[in-house]
């Protein structure tokens, strides 16, 4: 691949040419466990799957130049590959998360890695002097999602990275609801992404993964030796479904946000409605970051009902179109009552979300039905 390829090229072909011993154009599922050596320690790159797989190569040289990045790590589900850049970080040092994390973030640092020593502290990444003043002398690595979920708030990831590295922190983005194709954090200044491939980036709801995706040659060669040695991995046929998915992701991400866009500036005018968080809306805070650090807003949309919890909780079931279901970022819209579901995890901690909030992802099905199918079920 050349690197001056545009996106839409470099989603379809990077890491995958055709296959040199057969000439297949999709990248073979190299559904094998182990590789055979025609002498000891000589073979063609590959031994053991746990180590290394090309269907799962392929993945990551993808995901690497999607990201702007020079190494990519796949791992088996977003919290696998959450869990492995936290290896990173030793007993007694001190890592700082946005206020509005991922709900399993937040669990796997409060409920696992304390134990294990690790300490943390959240913040409103959107606060810069806060910001300032929650990282110590022991932080290193501050980790930051944005937009967030369910608040769909911004972070400037270029200021937060400056003040990390002034402070000897590296940076690592949760860049699940943005995707490579609306911004790329490593180009503002972050050391890590990591994604949940099981969102947009697989796109069909048909599989889980992760990733990791870095130009820090030393991070690189610490978190490979990790993913080796603690072996949370996908398999090649989950890669492989990644990598068909990431295909069509300009498309699809297109179509999502076409679609949110429409969704959201229909919900802001709706009377039950009390507020939309959607950075698209020109009032939303985050709007003028939004407009210079995104390509486009996304596809994510979340609204707290005048009615509250009851008016919430009815809603949700009563669209047609719009599945009440977790997850996100497949082609199908999916609507969701985060205060018991994705974010019920943290239902008893400073993170608990309003109870009158319901969180959409929009898919790319056509809006003119979309929109029907909210309108009547606000109207219910
Ligand atoms: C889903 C999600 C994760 C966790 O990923 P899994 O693949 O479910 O393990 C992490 N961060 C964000 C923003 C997510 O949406």
């Amino acid at each position: 691949m050349e690197n001056n390829d545009h996106f839409e090229t470099l989603a379809i072909h990077a890491g995958q040419p055709p296959d040199p011993s057969t000439g297949a154009v999709m990248p073979p599922i190299y559904q094998t466990s182990t590789y055979v050596q025609s002498e000891v320690g000589v073979h063609h790159g590959y031994e053991y799957s746990r180590t290394d797989n090309p269907t799962r190569t392929a993945l990551q040289s993808c995901l690497a130049a999607l990201e702007g990045a020079d190494f990519g790590l796949a791992f088996a589900s977003g919290m696998a590959a959450t869990d492995t850049l936290f290896r990173l970080i030793h007993p007694g040092e001190h890592v700082l998360i946005g206020d509005d994390v991922y709900g399993g973030t937040y669990r796997l640092l409060d409920k696992v890695l304390r134990g294990y020593g690790l300490l943390f502290d959240h913040v409103n990444m959107a606060d810069l002097e806060a910001v300032t003043a929650a990282l110590r002398p022991e932080t290193r690595l501050v980790w930051l999602e944005t937009p967030t979920n369910p608040m769909l708030r911004l972070a400037d990831i270029a200021a937060v990275s400056q003040l990390a590295h002034k402070a000897g922190a590296k940076v690592a983005v949760d860049n699940t609801f943005a995707t490579p194709f609306l911004q790329q954090p490593l180009a503002l200044g972050a050391d890590f992404v990591v994604h949940s491939t099981t969102k947009y980036l697989g796109g069909h709801s048909d599989v889980v993964g992760g990733a990791i995706l870095t130009s820090d040659p030393a991070a690189y060669q610490r978190l490979k030796f990790l993913q080796n040695a603690i072996g949370a991995v996908p398999g090649p046929l989950d890669c492989w479904l990644v990598l068909r998915g990431l295909k069509t992701l300009a498309l699809r991400m297109e179509r999502h946000c076409a679609n949110a866009q429409r969704i959201a500036a229909f919900l802001a005018e709706q009377p039950a409605v009390a507020r939309v968080h959607y950075p698209g809306l020109p009032t939303d805070p985050g709007h003028a970051l939004a407009r210079r650090q995104m390509r486009d807003f996304g596809g994510m949309i979340s609204f707290v009902l005048k009615g509250g919890e009851a008016a919430a909780r009815r809603m949700v079931t009563a669209t047609r179109l719009f599945a009440l279901a977790e997850s996100l970022g497949g082609v199908e819209s999916l609507i969701e009552y985060p205060a018991s579901m994705t974010h019920a995890s943290v239902a008893d901690s400073p993170l608990a979300v309003d109870p009158g909030l319901v969180r959409l992802s929009v898919g790319v099905e056509h809006v003119e039905d979309l929109l029907a199918d909210l309108e009547q079920a606000l109207a219910e």
